[in-house]
């Protein structure tokens, strides 16, 4: 079966040459049961080794069944072993987390045996070894001579025609040794057994023949009792394992140690954790920084606003306000927005407040102090909790009345009175996304009293006469005939002989939403004296370069109905749908939004590449902090490995079992991740700056995360196999043990 000639084995270690055996000749066949003794260090593992092609040899011709080997390869070897070789080990080389019977399961299944087809196999030789009682107990539990047993029976169950054991009693007592060495005897008839030992008398009366080692040379191999190859041997079967039984090692595995379950769980959860925070914070700052973006024509950019006017620009009727109404989505509508878009200074004495004009129908939620407005000019205020108003004293704000002052041009303001309003009520915001600025909820009335005032604020003026375009002032007056223009008297030095009247005199008027012309004529011009007369205003000295005109042409140029409202809608997440639905009503719909400028571009365009860089990076370097705590991890079960191996598993399959075994530990982490998300936006954990973060997650990042995880912990599994592999399965064994 076995025959040696003249077999050497060097060791070279940095340049020195290190004899491990020497010129051994040796025929070996089944049937014998064969004792190798000798001094420690004589070559009785090195021949051992080279005998079950666990290491190479340098010289002579080793023979298999008649065949030469020197030309094998590694896989040639791989396969040898797996065909003719049981392993026993000193230190057993069990699986501790495993079972008694999981232990002989796994070299049935390592070599592609189905589960259900090798169980009453594996119970028949846990009851030949004396072993039933603890058959499902762990293996750690067991004594020296016990764990020997099931090695015994391991090696066994494989059906290999050779077992090599290498001093197997070496770490047991003698009573239990003799015990392992007659077991060994009777179920392993009809085999080559070798085992080495350098006790002698524990094996003598059992061996058929005994080999005595020095310095690497046999120096005596006595035949006790004659046995020759009857019939070539039983090669034992085996295929590769199936991918069914890859996935029950690796879930096996996954949870059969619970500390190395919970540190890898911990670090993937730490991995996708720290991926996901990082992410989200990026975007977070990100939309920050747009929702730090302005614009010139609108004042309130509130996330849920939508602009719209009807397509043929007439006004909205109130059928139109009530279908929009019945939208799912729709909040309330701000009928005639330009209060929205244009800051009004309410003032009482040094006190200025300053925000929106909104109908007191748009108010939401209940008063915080004062009351429900009573009379036309009674208002409310609504204001941030933390801004500087709210922070004045409410007995200068509440109950007091506040005067909105005539416009100068668009941003100074003279000390006329326009209109008088009464603080009745105050509510506070406490929404953060509010701004500081004020709203006064005023009655309809008021809104339609002030929109002229509001317009003329933010309109354009231009005033053509004499041949030019020049800025002034236009004023309403009953007194004034329509189509007619009074000017300051002033004005008439503009012209020769300073012929003014019946000159003509053209108004522009242009804002956001329109552009209006008036024709008129110059029929007066106002002194000092005649000011009350023409204008029936008493301040002179207040109203110098002025045009003043009649009540119903001022109105003309700026009391326009309002042909655009905008719509709130509560969940901002779904504007776009229900912009989608106003144009299936026949309605312009666009978000505030899409008219902002946004402030510093280059700014915003250098942190998108920072957060691509650094969430690589990260990536990056998570990978080989985790690839090194991982590696740390698995350390331990480096041996569990090297045992798979020595049992027949080959790289693609450890691989495979590791891969397995990460994956279904970092689904589990992530899953569990998932699931604590989804508590904290539900709002049954309270965790404020999870929710908010999460709020910037969506499924596309969470079906990325998960592939980047998935790929980490292959690569990972992949690298750790490699280097378990660099080396044979000799020098990672003698590593670990
Ligand atoms: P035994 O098992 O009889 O105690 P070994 O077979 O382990 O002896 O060792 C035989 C000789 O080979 C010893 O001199 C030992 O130092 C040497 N040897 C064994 N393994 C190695 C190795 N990996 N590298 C270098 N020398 C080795
Ligand atoms: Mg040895």
């Amino acid at each position: 079966m076995l025959k040696l000639e003249n077999v050497s084995k060097f060791y070279y270690n940095k340049g020195i040459i290190a004899s491990g055996f020497t010129k051994v000749n040796l025929e070996l066949n089944i049937g014998e049961f064969v004792a190798i003794t000798g001094e420690s260090g004589s070559g009785k593992s090195t021949l051992l080794n080279v005998i079950s092609g666990l290491d190479s040899y340098e010289e002579g011709e080793m023979y298999i069944n008649g065949k030469e080997t020197s030309h094998y390869t590694e896989k040639d070897f791989e396969d040898y072993r797996r065909k003719y070789i049981a392993n026993i080990f000193q230190s057993f080389n069990l699986i501790n987390s495993y079972t008694v019977y999981q232990n002989i399961e796994l070299v049935l299944l390592l070599n592609g045996y189905k589960k259900h087809k090798v169980k009453k196999k594996i119970l028949d030789i846990i009851d030949q070894v004396g072993l039933t009682k603890f058959k499902n107990t762990k293996v750690s539990k067991l004594s020296g001579g016990q764990k020997q047993r099931v090695a015994i029976a391991r090696a066994v169950v494989k059906e290999t025609p050779i077992i090599v054991a290498d001093e197997p009693t070496g770490n047991l007592d003698s009573e239990s040794a003799k015990d392992v060495i007659e077991i060994l005897k009777k179920i392993a008839k009809n085999k080559l057994v070798v085992i080495v030992t350098h006790n002698i008398e524990q094996i003598e009366q059992y061996a058929t023949r005994i080999i005595k080692m020095n310095d690497g040379r046999i120096i005596e191999n006595r035949e006790i009792k004659k046995i020759t190859d009857e019939k070539p041997p039983q090669e034992s079967k085996y295929n590769n394992i199936s991918i069914f039984n890859k996935y029950r090692l690796g879930i096996r595995n996954t949870f059969n140690i619970k500390t190395k379950f919970l540190l890898l769980f911990s670090v993937f959860f730490f991995i996708s954790t720290a991926i996901l925070t990082e992410y989200a914070s990026f975007q977070m700052s990100e939309e920050e920084r747009a929702d730090s973006g302005y614009s010139i024509a609108f004042h309130d950019l509130s996330e849920n606003r939508i602009l719209i006017n009807k397509k043929d620009r007439s006004n909205f009727t109130s059928e139109d306000y009530a279908k929009i109404k019945e939208l799912s989505n729709v909040d309330y509508i701000v009928e005639d927005d330009i209060f929205l878009d244009s800051g009004i200074p309410l003032q009482r004495n040094e006190i200025s407040l300053y925000g929106n004009l909104l109908n007191i129908e748009n108010l939401k939620g209940n008063i915080d102090i004062g009351r429900m407005p009573q009379s036309e000019d009674e208002i409310i205020l609504k204001v941030r909790k933390d801004s500087y108003y709210a922070s004045k004293s409410t007995d200068e704000i509440l109950n007091k009345t506040f005067s909105i002052l005539k416009s100068q041009g668009l941003n100074a303001y003279s000390d006329e009175k326009v209109k008088d309003l009464t603080v009745v009520g105050i509510q506070y915001s406490d929404n953060n996304d509010d701004d500081y600025n004020c709203k006064f909820y005023v009655s309809n009335s008021v809104l339609s009293e002030l929109r002229s005032q509001v317009n003329a604020n933010y309109s354009n003026i231009k005033v053509f006469f004499n041949n030019k375009y020049q800025q002034y002032t236009v004023e309403p007056s009953d007194k004034v005939e329509q189509g007619k223009a009074v000017v300051d008297d002033e004005f008439k030095y503009q012209f020769k002989n300073y012929k003014i009247i019946n000159k003509p005199l053209n108004i522009y008027v242009s804002n956001i939403y329109y552009n209006e012309e008036l024709n008129l004529s110059i029929s007066n011009t106002y002194t000092k004296s005649n000011f009350k007369k023409l204008t029936s205003l008493d301040k002179y000295d207040n109203n110098r370069y002025r045009i003043f005109v009649n009540t119903n042409d001022f109105n003309s140029l700026y009391n326009k109905p309002s042909y655009q409202s905008s719509v709130f809608v509560k969940d901002e997440k779904e504007i776009d749908e229900t912009i989608t639905n106003l144009e299936n009503l026949g309605i312009t719909a666009k978000k505030v939004t899409d008219f902002k400028v946004q402030q510093g571009e280059i700014y915003q365009r250098i942190i998108k590449v920072i957060k691509v860089i650094v969430t690589i990076v990260l990536i990056i370097v998570l990978f080989f902090i985790s690839y090194l705590i991982i590696r740390i991890i698995l350390k331990s079960r480096n041996i569990y490995y090297t045992t798979l191996r020595m049992l027949g598993a080959t790289y693609k399959d450890v691989r495979r079992i590791l891969d397995i075994e990460l994956f279904v530990n970092s689904s589990l982490s992530y899953c569990i991740l998932l699931i604590f998300i989804y508590l904290v936006k539900n709002n049954i954990l309270n965790i404020e700056y999870v929710a908010k973060l999460s709020n910037f997650l969506f499924l596309k990042e969470y079906v990325l995360m998960y592939v980047i995880l998935i790929v980490i912990s292959r690569l990972i599994s992949r690298k750790f196999a490699k280097k378990l592999f660099k080396k044979t399965a000799i020098n990672t064994y003698n590593e670990e043990v």
